[in-house]
């Protein structure tokens, strides 16, 4: 038997790995590293944690064979030449239908294979679905106060920590003008990953840096994510001890050239698999009990992982192949170019994007309330936008952008969002520095400088009234379009239909 360990199951502390010290296969697959643009960090990343996990393994003993191949059919087929009998076995991937594939592959190229549990998730598919009974619409709050009590957690006789299960409320400060967060850490890429750096900037040059319309690409800054074990911990340890404390508070806020605030960055290495989310959890709660960190960073935190992580992946399960297609709002607009190149004088979209094209990141509140709300209010189509963050992030992989970006940002399925996070400029302002340094003017709706944000939106309720007045959670804003006489509504669909126009030809 051979463990056929996958990029994004880089593990010896669950899974097979964890009592098996035989024969292992690990695949290289460049097709793969092809489907999409990928931001080269993504590349870099993950070819490097593989290499690295490989050499921890052969270092301790574990015989590897690790295979560069076009595809894995390829890899397969040289394996079972080389082992006729043998049986692979792994853990059932996360992206859809990647356990039968595997299978498939392995068949064709005269083999077998077995698929077991994804042990690198809390929560199992059958606890899932035994919890989620025949409910047409999942929520994820109920889904949470599960898991704290399934895995007692910040529980004490059933009862949440504190009294609150949530402690939201206390977790949308803005920070003052001169606070300075925290500094991350950054692992300086070593010979193995420069290695491969080069490598990936050779073989899949004309990718990310050259979407869709080419050229012009800044080079992103030096690489500097985790990529061993040993790196991930170091990353853990060093948000615990500087960043948790407010990691709260200062959830939601946006402060521009602060890209990561308190946040953890630790979602690339969770989704390789180098961290699992009960010692992420753990160490969190160990804070909590040993110095006094403010429950409401603690909880906020632990929510984000054995709740939201959790749900998007069960979500993703049950509800693919349908919700990569879902988009029950019928909005068709091509993706703005400036997603992919930065060039727009709006202050918040280009501080964001510009730290993506950096460094294939940008923390929770900007993605969800600048990307995926421009997205939204404009009319994008969901798949393109849901290919754009798969391309561009380190942490992304279809599981996780999908339900995150169709569902959650767009609105495409109503799975688990009950109404669509469509905001004006108002809550931009609201949370983040970014309006005064902007050339738009973020308190007016139409007219030349007004900010997109404002017209957008408007248009966006306006055109989808069909769809969405009934729905009771946007009463109030329906109200306030109401109130909006004739001559203002056509102005607003006049500035939203210019402000696609200035985008298209990349003058927004
Ligand atoms: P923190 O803010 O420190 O949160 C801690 C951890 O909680 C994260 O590391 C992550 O593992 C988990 N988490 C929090 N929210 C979510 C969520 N909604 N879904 C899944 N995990 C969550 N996450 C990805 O891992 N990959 C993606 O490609 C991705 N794309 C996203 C796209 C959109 C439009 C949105 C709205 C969210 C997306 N997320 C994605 C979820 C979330 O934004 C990121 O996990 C988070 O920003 C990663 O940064 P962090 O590690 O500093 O997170």
């Amino acid at each position: 038997m051979t463990v056929l360990a996958l990029g994004t199951q880089l593990t010896r502390q669950v899974g097979p790995l964890a009592n098996h010290d035989g024969r292992v296969l690990m695949i290289e697959a460049r097709e793969f590293a092809r489907r999409h643009p990928y931001h080269p960090h993504k590349l870099t990343l993950v070819f490097s944690a593989m290499r690295h996990f490989r050499d921890a393994l052969v270092a301790d003993g574990y015989e590897v064979s690790y295979r560069q191949a076009e595809t894995f059919g390829d890899a397969f087929e040289s394996h079972f030449d080389d082992r006729p009998d043998d049986e692979l076995v792994v853990m059932r991937p996360a992206s859809h239908g990647g356990g039968d594939r595997l299978r498939t592959l392995a068949t064709e190229a005269g083999g077998s294979l077995r698929v077991v549990e994804n042990e690198t998730f809390l929560c199992s598919p059958a606890t899932f679905d035994e919890w989620a009974g025949d409910a047409e619409r999942l929520r994820h709050e109920s889904f949470y106060r599960f898991m704290r009590r399934e895995t007692d957690y910040l529980v004490d006789d059933g009862e949440p920590v504190g009294g609150e299960w949530n402690c939201d409320e206390q977790n949308r400060e803005t920070p003052s003008a001169d606070y300075e967060p925290p500094a991350p850490p950054t692992f300086e890429p070593d010979e193995t990953t420069r290695a491969v750096g080069e490598w990936v900037a050779d073989e899949f040059a004309g990718g990310y840096d050259e979407q869709p319309y080419g050229g012009d690409w800044a080079d992103p800054e030096p690489f500097r994510w985790p990529v061993t074990r040993d790196q991930a911990l170091e990353a853990l340890d060093a948000f615990v001890a500087t960043r948790l404390p407010t990691f709260g508070p200062y959830q939601d806020a946006m402060v521009e050239d602060e890209w990561a605030m308190n946040h953890s960055l630790l979602s690339a290495a969770l989704n390789l698999g180098l961290l699992t989310p009960a010692e992420v959890v753990e160490r969190v709660l160990a804070a909590y009990h040993d110095r006094s960190v403010p429950l409401n960073s603690v909880e906020g935190f632990v929510r984000q992982v054995i709740g939201w992580r959790e749900f998007v992946r069960h979500v993703y399960r049950r509800t693919m192949p349908e919700l990569a297609r879902a988009n029950q709002l019928d909005e068709s607009e091509p993706l703005p170019t400036f997603y992919w190149t930065g060039e727009t004088d709006m202050a918040c979209l280009s501080d964001v994007i510009d730290g993506v094209r950096a460094r294939g990141y940008s923390h929770h509140i900007e993605r969800l309330m600048i990307l995926a709300n421009f997205a939204l209010i404009y009319g994008v189509e969901p798949a393109q936008l849901n290919r754009w963050f798969h391309a561009a992030y380190v942490d992304a992989y279809h599981w996780v952008t999908t339900p995150n970006v169709v569902e959650m940002g767009l609105f495409g399925a109503g799975a688990f969002a009950t109404k669509p996070y469509a905001s004006s400029a108002n809550y931009v302002d609201k949370m983040s520095d970014y309006c005064s340094g902007c050339p738009y003017a973020k308190t007016k709706t139409t007219g030349e400088n007004a900010c997109p944000f404002n017209a957008l939106y408007w248009d966006f309720l306006d055109r989808n009234e069909a769809q969405l007045r009934a729905n009771h959670r946007m009463g109030l804003m329906y109200h306030q379009l109401d109130n909006k006489d004739e001559g203002e509504r056509t102005a607003i669909s006049e500035r939203a239909a210019g402000i696609r126009n200035r985008a298209e030809s990349g003058r927004l």
